[in-house]
């Protein structure tokens, strides 16, 4: 880094791009030249405030002249050289920038100095950037609702976190999930669609292992190729300081120990992942019904027919959900056409709401049965396999965007509004959800005809039906 000369002028700023581009503005429209001035961010140089803002006081009684040109393909490679831990990066930039102000090709000049460092500065964050894409291991924590967080530490060489932002968020969109690092943390709001910045974590506050981390190690057994392991290539791409945070590279010595017998039997079933691998960045009804066949987020998939997925339109005001598809949906792939089906559309019928005006889909998509000679037996499904498949519910909250959720029975209930609820004490009441704006649980239709006793069972047809009107009236 060049030495400051004698006159230049000290300007500490915020280390961020806004913060340098207010500071410089003055300068560059009255033409100081760079080695007159010197940028210090207070990450740097551990300014207090009130000396900051002395700093950049002073800067505001220079002379202005004509706005100055800021090419846009420089500042958006500026955004990301701003990420870079250089402090001489503020420099840099101010110089590019004066120059440009003459020379409007300058960053094609590729043996140009300044040129050669900003690509080079430019060249490690985007290498920063991907590794952090492609090494971050998320933990599962609960929520204060019951419901499924996901939390990362990671160590970048950058200050990348701004960066990173887009990519996780449309990547996990429908998660709540939380990237913390020493120099700062953000967190993905699925409800606001926003991402929060905050300040550092220490690596000793960041979750521990938990169940995800075997499943991480299982993933990679299982797409592990021993057939085309570059062990080079791999620490090129791994660095040693990634390893603790990758829990499937401690896999990797007996991996390689059992090279030989895995190329003749590589599993293909990614299965082991989790159900996130499976559902696509874009949530509309077609992109998802399209990729649901393909899901292997839990066993589900395995005896089953078909995955079935929700059925209406997007945008609509009302969505019911139901427990998971039963034997006729299973083979025609379409949700509540049987028993339980006909019985829900006599009620609807009842309550006055046009089933062509819902969104109806199930908590889980895939049906659970055992066995039993030529009987296909419902089964409830696990409390695993419901948070297996919720990242799909929750996909389609996101494309269809009602006003008014109905969850039909305790398994959807659970789903949406946490472990604890319970449905015969809270039933038909409007409940708060981090999924969607409201929620009310009832029952659902085959509770009904389960019912041994014929007044026990009209006296739930007669609460449903109370239910069902009560959420017409809400959306009408
Ligand atoms: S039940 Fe849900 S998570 Fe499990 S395989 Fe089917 S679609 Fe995927």
């Amino acid at each position: 880094m060049s030495s400051v000369p004698m006159l230049a002028r000290s300007i500490v700023i915020e280390p961020t791009l806004a913060a340098w581009r207010e500071a410089a503005r003055p300068f560059l429209e009255s033409g100081v030249e760079p080695d007159l001035i010197h940028f210090v961010d207070t990450a740097a140089a551990s300014v207090q405030p009130l000396f900051v803002a002395e700093a950049l006081s002073t800067s505001a009684g220079v002379r202005t002249g004509p706005r100055p040109h800021v090419p846009s393909s420089f500042l958006r490679r500026a955004e990301t050289v701003a990420c870079h831990r250089s402090p001489g990066r503020w420099n840099l930039l101010y110089r590019l920038l004066w120059r440009l102000q003459q020379n409007r090709d300058l960053l094609r000049v590729e043996v140009d100095d300044d040129v050669i460092e900003f690509r080079r500065l430019e060249h490690q964050v985007n290498r920063d950037l991907h590794k952090m894409h492609a090494f971050i291991r998320f933990r599962r924590v609960a929520g204060d609702f019951g419901e499924e967080e996901y939390v990362a530490w990671h160590r970048p060489d950058h200050l990348i976190l701004p960066l990173a932002a887009p990519f996780f968020a449309e990547r996990f969109a429908v998660m709540r999930w939380s990237i913390l690092t020493a120099d700062a943390s953000m967190r993905w709001n699925p409800e606001m669609k926003r991402v929060e910045f905050g300040p550092g974590v220490p690596r000793e506050r960041a979750p521990e292992d938990d169940e995800l981390e075997e499943l991480w190690r299982t993933y990679y057994g299982s797409i592990f190729n021993p057939a085309r392991t570059n062990l080079r290539a791999m620490r090129a791409e791994m660095p040693a300081r990634y390893w603790k945070n990758l829990p499937e590279l401690q896999s990797m010595p007996g991996l390689l120990r059992e090279a030989g017998q895995r190329v003749a039997g590589m599993i293909e079933s990614q299965s082991a992942l989790g159900v996130m691998s499976w559902i696509p960045a874009e949530h509309t009804l077609p992109v998802l019904r399209e990729a649901i066949p393909r899901c292997r987020g839990c066993d589900l998939h395995a005896c089953a027919t078909q995955a079935v997925f929700g059925e209406g339109s997007e945008r609509v005001a009302l969505m019911l959900v139901g427990e998971q598809p039963g034997d006729e949906e299973d083979r025609r792939g379409q949700p509540f056409v049987g028993p339980a089906g006909r019985l829900l559309d006599q009620l609807l019928a009842e309550a006055g709401i046009d089933r062509g005006s819902l969104y109806v889909t199930n908590a889980v998509k895939h049906f659970k049965f055992v066995q039993r000679g030529k009987l296909r037996l419902h089964q409830s499904p696990r409390l695993s396999e419901m948070n297996a498949c919720r990242p799909w519910l929750l996909a389609e909250l996101d494309a269809v965007r009602p006003a008014l959720v109905v969850c039909l029975g305790a398994t959807a209930a659970k789903s949406l509004l946490g472990a604890k609820f319970a449905l015969m004490r809270d039933r038909g009441r409007l409940v708060s959800s981090p999924w969607a704006a409201q929620v009310m649980a009832t029952l659902h239709p085959s509770a009904i005809l389960r019912a041994t006793d014929p007044e026990r069972a009209e006296g739930m047809r007669a609460m449903l039906l109370e239910d069902l009107r009560q959420a017409r009236s809400i959306v009408a």
